[in-house]
């Protein structure tokens, strides 16, 4: 195999919103630009890592608007609460009808491993948002927030700040991205 020359294309402005076109499939692996060590918020160029980022996703039969719906609705185990959830008209709504239902007796156990399936599905192998993350690099992932959510994510309000939070969608995500990585083939192997 010849060495493949990489084009970089400098984007024009520092704006890159989340629909923006991507660059081709031809990057190896590799960022195309040079991303930042690491992400602190999922705002802005990075909105796409946030769960509350409009992601249709599949899961357990249902199409769901994001993640934070699907996620909220696996908490339950029958379908009218999950179809509540589902309907929820905003991931905020959602986040908080989720936190009055019944909960499945094993959810403390399973809720992990759900939230990196759910995840799994938003940032498919070849999917635009798939590409995206790749596109991070290396970058550390964290939620850095102001809702003191030191769980899935890291607060930086000041009592919080000193103490970071345990990261928990964060490392997931980068999970996610290792198994995207690991999974990718060199185009020219994939379409024999
Ligand atoms: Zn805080």
């Amino acid at each position: 195999m010849g060495p493949k020359a990489l084009k970089r294309k400098a984007p024009d402005t520092n704006e890159m919103p989340a629909d923006a076109k991507l660059p081709g499939p031809e990057h190896a692996g590799g960022p195309s630009a040079s991303p930042p060590s690491e992400i602190t918020s999922f705002r802005g160029d990075y909105n796409f890592l946030s769960n509350f980022f409009h992601s249709p996703i599949v899961y357990d039969g249902l199409e769901f608007p994001t993640v934070e719906h699907a996620f909220q609705a696996a908490k339950c185990l029958d379908q009218a609460s999950k179809l509540k959830l589902l309907n929820c008209n905003s991931p905020t709504i959602a986040k908080r009808v989720g936190r009055k239902v019944s909960l499945r007796p094993d959810w403390e156990r399973v809720k992990m491993d759900i939230m990196h399936d759910i995840l799994a599905l938003k940032f498919a192998p070849n999917s635009q948002l798939g590409n995206l993350l790749l596109a991070t690099g290396n970058a550390e992932l964290i939620e850095g927030n102001a809702w003191h959510d030191n769980v899935w994510g890291s607060c930086v309000c000041p009592k919080h700040k000193n103490s970071p939070g345990q990261n928990k969608l964060g490392k997931l995500i980068m999970g996610v991205r290792d198994e995207l990585r690991s999974g990718e083939k060199p185009s020219s192997a994939s379409n024999v």
